[in-house]
């Protein structure tokens, strides 16, 4: 019957074409029941029946590889019991953006490389995420060594162009943070990735970056990639962030009570989000001019109507509602002072929200970080989204909605056709050392991105 028909589509909305696993608990995590009803209706990219098994494996893998005494698979690579469970462990040191991609991209590098993926327990994430396999856990147990693991003893270095680690250990450590430059430690690389695998049932590593452009570098992980993610472009993060992260009930309950009392009722939705960083130093000199920027670009797109003193049009019933998530006040205030000021030329309403009022950067405050949560949710409910340039936090948010945003630069504004965090690095070398030629060829499959110019986004 039509009604089946219907509650079957809407039933695939709610776990995402499958790309969720089964659930029944309901109430411990209202996001994941929920999350469907914000937001965009459309799932624009459906997952690949590859990835749904891989994720369904996945998941019997973790928890097989995770139970019982942590002492027990922690020392795994000698238990016969659990002789291919290896190990990739997150630890941060970022704020809530960066944690969301780098977390996306360790567990795409886990999902490559058959490693069970675990979370630095320190973190406040267990606070804010619900945990996303089911029948078990993604953090580490706390008494895993992490300042062991994490001692330079481990870093491996592939020194320049001879692929050899640093240690005989079992124990390896990488770092791939802000402004990493790959030159001299071959990572993405695949007789480098094949010695890894070999040598190290745990890997740990320290990361804030989305390296997934760079995942595509190495010729096996691009086999898999493209099995994994047939329609590449646009659709991995989304994939991942859909299947990640479900807000705790804390944090979506702040998120979906601010909608349903100041956004329900609009007939638009319009997310701005303003951050500016200091690699972009332009921008930050001239912060009065990057809030007319943002009007700029919020009127040339069409987001929002203009206004005109002389306007006497009526009121044509529509109303437009903005929620402008900063740092800065002054974003929230300018573009509210335009719209209360005069009336718009169309004779529609502009409401325009600011759900929290932060002022500075609190990272690991849970109340902050749960603010910063609640934020990215309301901006990721908006038909559009406007972004700054650079900032993990605009990423997050466009991946959880699933929505291709308007660019903010410091010149002009356009609408991105991609959903894709870009990679903050420099990634230019060639695998078998022979530099100019190979660095080209292996960015044939990436290309620099529209915000950070310096990095790298998949084609
Ligand atoms: P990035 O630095 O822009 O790449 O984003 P991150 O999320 O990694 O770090 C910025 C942190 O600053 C966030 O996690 C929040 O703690 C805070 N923050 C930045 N912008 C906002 C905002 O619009 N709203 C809230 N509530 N917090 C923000």
């Amino acid at each position: 019957s039509n009604h089946s028909a219907a509650s079957d589509a809407s039933s695939s909305r709610a776990n995402f074409y499958n790309l969720l696993p089964a659930r029944e608990d309901h109430g411990k995590c209202k996001s994941r029941f929920e999350q469907h009803r914000y937001g965009k209706r459309d799932w624009e990219y459906v997952p690949s029946e590859y990835l749904i098994d891989r994720l369904r494996s996945y998941e019997e893998f973790h928890a097989r590889c995770t139970r019982g005494n942590s002492q027990t698979w922690f020392n795994s690579s000698t238990a016969t019991e659990n002789n291919d469970c290896k190990f990739i462990l997150w630890l941060d040191n970022s704020g809530l953006g960066n944690k969301m991609v780098s977390i996306a991209a360790t567990f795409l590098y886990a999902l490559l490389t058959r490693r069970v993926l675990l979370i630095d327990p320190a973190e406040d994430m267990e606070a804010l995420f619900c945990e996303p396999f089911p029948r078990s856990s993604w953090f580490a147990p706390r008494d895993v060594p992490l300042e062991f693991l994490r001692s330079d003893e481990f870093r491996i270095s592939f020194d320049k162009c001879h692929p050899g680690t640093a240690k005989f250990a079992r124990h390896a450590y990488i770092e791939i943070m802000n402004g990493y430059d790959s030159i001299g430690d071959k990572f993405f690389c695949e007789k480098q990735q094949q010695n890894i695998s070999d040598q190290f049932p745990w890997l740990t590593i320290t990361t804030n970056l989305y390296f997934v452009p760079s995942l595509y570098y190495v010729p096996s992980f691009r086999t898999e990639l493209d099995k994994l993610f047939p329609r590449q472009e646009a659709a991995v993060f989304q994939h991942l962030v859909k299947y990640l992260f479900h807000p705790s009930n804390a944090a979506w309950d702040r998120a979906t009570r601010f909608y349903d009392t100041y956004m329900a009722g609009s007939s638009k939705l319009v997310g701005v989000q303003m951050r500016v960083l200091p690699n972009f130093q332009d921008l930050s000199r001239r912060a009065q001019s990057f809030s007319d920027a943002m009007v700029q670009c919020l009127l040339q797109s069409k987001l929002l109507p203009d206004v005109s003193v002389a306007s006497n049009s009526s009121a044509s019933g529509k109303i437009i509602g903005v929620v402008v998530a900063s740092l800065d006040g002054q974003y929230f205030d300018g573009l509210r002072e335009i719209y209360v000021s005069s009336p718009t030329v169309d004779g529609s309403l502009v409401r325009v929200f600011a759900p929290s009022k932060e002022r500075w950067q609190q990272t690991n405050d849970r109340n902050h970080d749960e603010k910063a949560l609640a934020d990215m949710l309301l901006l990721s409910f908006c038909a559009e989204l406007v972004t700054s340039p650079g900032s993990t936090f605009g990423y997050a948010a466009q991946g959880l909605g699933g929505v291709k945003p308007w660019l903010l630069n410091e010149k002009n504004c356009s609408k991105l056709d991609s959903t894709e965090p870009c990679f903050h690095a420099k990634v230019f070398y060639g695998c078998n050392c022979d530099s100019s030629s190979e660095a080209k060829s292996v960015q044939n499959n990436a290309r620099s991105c529209p915000d950070v110019p310096w990095g790298l986004q998949t084609s």
